[in-house]
């Protein structure tokens, strides 16, 4: 039995997924992805500087015993070397909205984006709102953010997360992104698009045979073109936006991307990983993105920067 039927065996994954990894990374990276899905991740967090300094969690943090380790990259994310949430979950700078729980991958594009002060921002797929949050603190709650949802049930978390992190900068519009009027336009658009989730399957999820399927990718395919190409239109001239996913297939991260450029509007904007020592990268079918493996920190993860001409 090869390495990667050990694997697939041993943790239950949907059956037609080894083959697709196997055909996009080859045999070893797939492996890797795959033991990825399995590492128990750690606990992740971000300093809501809206409210407290690093300085302060870090205290916080220590006061109650808890170790932590920090990324090189981002002063304000905080890694948590032992126990689950719920320990978090009680600290009083949990219950005050002074720190917000967040993979370390999904603080990645805001930080590509870097939103600015004064800037009209465009969120497109919003809740639960660590990133519309997490570039309100990146701002100084300075930007015009509008965080958009379609899911009513997913805008009431994000109404109550913006509200707890104190996101005054925040304008919630409950609508399908992809109906927005091209009468808008903005300095700075962030398209967290709705995925297959392959960067992150839930292995002790008894829903996972059934909930991931080709035709959820594909799915996700047709809402990812779709959005992508609003974001596009309602990008302004010379302006910049992010494009991410938790998902590590090609087909719902370069494609989507390349179906974006093929229209001549936008070029892509390289992004290095030398940005963030430490990441653990996968390779990728469009030099200047970048995709993140799976393991005990990261999320399976992919982002691209795109300016308009
Ligand atoms: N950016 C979020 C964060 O950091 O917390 C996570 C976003 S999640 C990957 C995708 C979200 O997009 C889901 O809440 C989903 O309901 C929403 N969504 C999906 N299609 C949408 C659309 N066409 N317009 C607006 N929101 C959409």
């Amino acid at each position: 039995m090869t390495e990667m039927q050990e694997s697939v065996e041993r943790i239950g994954l949907p059956e037609f997924l080894p083959g697709l990894l196997r055909e996009q990374y080859g045999e070893q990276t797939a492996v890797r992805i795959i033991q990825g899905y399995g590492a128990k991740r750690k606990v992740t967090l971000r300093a809501n500087t809206i409210k407290a300094t690093a300085e302060e969690i870090d205290k916080a943090l220590s006061e109650a015993g808890i170790s932590y380790s920090k990324v090189p990259w981002y002063e304000d994310a905080f890694v948590i070397e032992e126990g689950d949430e719920s320990r978090i979950r009680q600290l009083a700078v949990y219950e005050e909205g002074k720190i917000y729980l967040q993979s370390l991958s999904s603080m990645l594009p805001p930080l590509a984006l870097g939103p600015r002060a004064g800037a009209d921002i465009l969120d497109m797929a919003a809740a639960p709102g660590g990133k519309t949050t997490q570039m309100a603190a990146m701002t100084g709650n300075k930007a015009h953010i509008t965080a958009c949802e379609m899911n009513s049930i997913r805008m009431e978390r994000l109404r109550y997360n913006v509200e707890k992190q104190g996101a005054s900068c925040v304008y919630l519009m409950q609508k399908d992104s992809r109906t927005l009027d091209d009468f808008f336009s903005f300095d700075q658009i962030l398209l967290d698009a709705p995925c297959s989730g392959s960067g992150v399957l839930d292995l002790e999820d008894a829903r996972l045979q059934t909930h991931f399927t080709r035709k959820l990718i594909d799915k996700s395919v047709k809402a990812q073109t779709a959005l992508i190409k609003k974001a596009v239109n309602l990008l302004k001239k010379g302006q910049e936006m992010v494009y991410s996913t938790c998902s590590v297939l090609a087909c719902e991260n370069e494609m989507i991307v390349k179906s974006a450029l093929s229209g001549g509007k936008v070029e892509l904007v390289p992004l290095s990983a030398e940005v963030f020592p430490g990441l653990p990268v996968l390779p990728v079918k469009m030099a200047g993105t970048l995709c993140v493996a799976p393991d005990e920190l990261y999320e399976g993860f992919f982002l691209a920067k795109l300016r308009k001409r």
